[in-house]
């Protein structure tokens, strides 16, 4: 477990390849535009142990990029925009896309008020079993074992292992091997398995996640009813569908999904997120699924911008994560050097030319 980098290890969840603003708009510069990736907004915690931080920026950072995605040259547009560019071939300006995976209330609380202030199209991708509070969340229970416990035994590879994890650096670098392990398994109802016996075993209650940490029904309606807002489809059980041997599986779980969404809210979700999104979770068998099932557009967390040839791919578009990790020591670092501005000042010239 030693010597592997946190990035390295954690680069399939959803994954946040770039870091801070500055990285962010570094690869803004190149193709057609951009579509970005964003999970939990809410206020700093500051306990040391959070190894899911890169998955949540605070809702000053988020205001940040609103503003200065608002006063730049580039249009922030629906994904139904973004298609219609994409089909018609419109690319006289560079388009940004602000998406949120998973449907988390503190998107509700902290993002929405700024999103709506800033008058900002975005797109929200649910799976249905969170709402429907059915959801497990096994990446934020382990967290909560390694967190509650000094000391952890478990089956690995078919042998009883016990670690110490005390201290916070055990206990992240246990976080960081377990969920390799995790990730590694060939299937995820093995992976949810093991994280199910691990919760009963050290008493963390897997369903009360989903219930504290996702939106309802009746606020996904919400969202919904605002024209600024996209609902997507993100599968029902939020699973690594490329580690789904049965076709039919993930069909059903694109489809069913749509299905759910669309009973719930009145309107068919015409995108789709892949869940996790990475190279091990959706292929080349997935984005053909979602071409047939009829999606406008889907998108992976494979990290990129789009290019024109991306029309010929819109069930496999690349997105730019926003890493929680480094928003404030470093960005913060390269806006006061004077970086950014000069980034920005170059960045405009190119969208002038
Ligand atoms: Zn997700």
């Amino acid at each position: 477990m030693v010597g592997l980098k946190k990035t390295i290890i954690r680069s399939g969840l959803e994954t946040l390849y770039f870091s801070g603003l500055h990285h962010l708009m570094r690869p803004l510069v190149g193709g057609v535009g951009t579509i970005l990736t964003l999970h939990h907004v809410r206020p700093p915690r500051f306990d040391a142990f959070q190894p899911n931080r890169l998955l949540e920026v605070t809702p000053a950072f988020l205001e940040r990029l609103l503003r200065r995605l608002k006063r730049s040259a580039l249009d922030v547009v629906s994904l139904d925009e973004m298609h219609r560019r994409f089909i018609t071939g419109e690319f006289k300006r560079r388009f940004v896309c602000i998406t949120f995976d998973d449907g988390y209330k503190n998107l509700m609380r902290w993002a929405y008020p700024l999103l709506k202030q800033y008058k900002l199209p975005f797109a929200l991708y649910v799976p249905t079993s969170f709402p429907d509070r059915l959801g497990e969340l096994w990446w934020v229970a382990l967290e909560a074992v390694i967190a509650q416990n000094s000391r952890i035994g478990m089956v690995i590879n078919g042998q009883d292992q016990f670690f110490e994890c005390g201290s916070v650096q055990e206990k992240r670098e246990l976080y960081d091997e377990i969920y390799r392990y995790l990730r590694s398994m060939k299937t995820e109802d093995e992976l949810r398995r093991v994280v199910r016996d691990l919760c009963v075993c050290y008493h963390v209650d897997i369903a009360s996640f989903c219930r504290d940490l996702c939106m309802s029904w009746e606020e996904i309606a919400e969202l919904a009813a605002d024209p600024l807002v996209t609902i997507g489809a993100h599968t029902v059980n939020h699973m690594m569908l490329k580690k789904v041997e049965n076709e039919a599986t993930v069909r059903a779980e694109m489809e069913m999904s749509r299905a759910v969404l669309e009973a719930a809210l009145g309107k068919r979700p015409q995108h789709l997120a892949y869940p996790v999104g990475d190279a091990t979770s959706a292929g080349p068998r997935e984005f053909r699924i979602a071409a047939e099932l009829g999606f406008k557009t889907a998108v992976t967390t494979r990290p990129g911008v789009l290019f024109k040839v991306h029309r010929d791919h819109l069930t496999a578009l690349p997105r730019i994560s926003i890493n929680g990790e480094f928003q404030r020591q470093r960005y913060l670092k390269v806006l006061m050097s004077g970086a950014a501005t000069a980034m920005w000042n170059g960045f405009r010239r190119v969208n002038a030319a």
